[in-house]
């Protein structure tokens, strides 16, 4: 019996950590990712020191069960778990935990390659094609890839986009290299990627002007210092939750927030209840609720740390920082520089303004029919999986099978993460992740003990003894 699983971020990394330490040897194990990040993912293998987690330590633990794990690794104080840690903190505790399954499970098999193709097998299973030509079988694939790369921005011309005036990815020093101090610049997103850039540049003394674009101009929330007590969810609010009823919800918000101590503790009980809410609400609400709120509930539910909200406010009051609301139209390379067309929100009128650079920071990208991810080309063009009709991943079940076109779940075929999204919508942050991937291995293993062991499967290579 094989289990592969594509991936090697939090999602990924976590669920082999869960299943090595609770299988027996009939099962063979063998996690995938790409080098460069393998066991933290972009999140917390990309990261850099001045880039925050946006969730208090105390409650990090990469296993739902023992939410304290994490600041127990790093031996905090109570006082110090309420603290919003760097995120290269989180990747070296993710790491240990995956070396540390690595060391003590003789069925754990890490392979530092991309994944490029997966076959569905007539007589069951999978062949997974590696990007270096080799292959082998799997009865069970997890696919745990995150977010697909970052597409070129709509209205960015082919040659900016080859610019180095076009920085694809705030995360990665070799983009931002040749930014310097005084320069102009435009980036296109006002969530917590554009935070993460703003830490940086601040980081780095960037003394120009930046102009934050999004369509409703919103920034992130901040979290509080200390956290609000918790609160219970009033019988408004369960109403509307209960009968899948988003016009009622959002009124029942409005009025519980007048009254409670501080709002966030509503977002925060209403948590774990958002995916079974969304699973019950129509398509047509589903899209009601992207067009109009989704905005509003991004800002409210993912939160900024508490010292990069006191930067980013310096950065707006000192006129450094500027927040448009309004949309990129066109963007090409004029003068060795770049020339942007903006329309504010509300206005008829198209302005033009020059930058030095264009940084993009619109977050995740899961719409598989456009991408050009080699794998999920492949899936998408074989039919293996069928696109969200809303943009967001892959159709899946509820315990998060990959479902064919028929709606019928593919034996052994899994995914969880932010493609998963429209079954979940909640499935990006750890809090969520963790959880499915709890019950997911909860699964695996109940499948694994109804089958036989395989002994005709060829055995993946190993990858080196350290594998990031
Ligand atoms: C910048 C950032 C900061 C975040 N901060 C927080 C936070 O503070 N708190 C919180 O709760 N949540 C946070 N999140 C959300 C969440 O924790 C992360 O998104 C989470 O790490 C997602 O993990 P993942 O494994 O699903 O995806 P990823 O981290 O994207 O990992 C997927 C991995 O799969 C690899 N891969 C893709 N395709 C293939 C292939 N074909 N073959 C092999 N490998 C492949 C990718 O290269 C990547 O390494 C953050 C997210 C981001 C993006």
């Amino acid at each position: 019996m094989r289990i592969t699983i594509v991936g090697a971020g939090f999602t990924g990394g976590t669920l082999a950590t869960a299943l090595a330490s609770s299988y027996d040897d009939r099962a063979d194990l063998c996690l995938v990712g790409v080098a460069g990040n393998f066991g933290c993912g972009v999140a917390y293998g990309d990261a850099r020191g001045e880039h925050l987690l946006n969730t208090r330590a105390g409650q990090l633990g990469a296993d739902p069960a023992k939410p304290a794990e994490f600041a127990q690794w790093l031996n905090l104080s109570t006082h110090a778990r309420e603290a919003f840690l760097p995120r290269i903190a989180y990747g070296e505790y993710l790491l240990d935990r995956l070396h540390e399954a690595e060391r003590t499970s003789a069925n754990l098999t890490t392979l530092e390659h991309e994944v490029v193709e997966i076959d569905r097998l007539p007589a069951g299973g999978f062949r997974v094609h590696l990007d270096d030509g080799a292959s082998f079988f799997s009865d069970v694939v997890v696919l745990a890839i995150g977010a697909l790369p970052p597409q070129r921005l709509a209205g960015v011309g082919p040659r900016l986009a080859r610019h180095w005036r076009y920085i694809a990815s705030p995360w990665q020093d070799s983009d931002l290299r040749h930014i310097t101090a005084d320069d102009r610049l435009l980036i296109v997103g006002t969530g917590l990627t554009m935070i993460d850039a703003l830490a940086t540049l601040h980081r780095r003394g960037h003394r120009g002007e930046i102009v934050a674009l999004s369509r409703h101009g919103l920034l992130p929330q901040r979290h509080l210092e200390r956290p609000a007590d918790p609160i219970e969810l009033p019988p408004s609010i369960l109403q509307a939750l209960r009968g899948h009823d988003l016009r009622g919800m959002l009124s029942a918000m409005r009025s519980v927030a007048q009254i409670v101590e501080d709002w966030r503790a509503l977002i925060d009980a209403l948590r774990p209840h958002t995916q079974a809410f969304w699973r019950g609400l129509p398509q047509t609400e589903r899209a009601r609720f992207l067009r109009h709120l989704r905005a509003y509930w991004e800002v409210h539910r993912h939160r900024m740390a508490p010292r990069v909200a006191n930067e980013v406010d310096t950065m707006l009051a000192s006129g450094q920082l500027r927040i448009v609301a309004g949309r990129l139209l066109r963007a090409g390379v004029a003068e060795d520089r770049v020339s942007a067309v903006i329309r504010r929100r509300g206005s008829d009128e198209a302005e033009t303004a020059m930058f030095d650079g264009l940084i993009r920071a619109t977050g995740l990208d899961t719409d598989i029919t456009r991408t050009t991810h080699p794998l999920i080309q492949h899936l998408v063009a074989t039919g293996t999986i069928v696109p969200d009709p809303l943009g967001l991943g892959m159709q899946v079940s509820a315990s998060n099978e990959v479902l064919d076109a028929r709606g019928r779940s593919i034996p052994g075929l899994y995914c969880v993460g932010a493609l998963a999204r429209g079954e979940s919508w909640e499935l990006t942050a750890i809090a969520e992740l963790r959880t499915a991937v709890s019950t997911l291995a909860k699964r695996l293993r109940q499948h694994t003990n109804m089958r036989p062991a395989r002994s005709e499967a060829p055995s993946p290579r190993r990858a080196g003894p350290k594998t990031a």
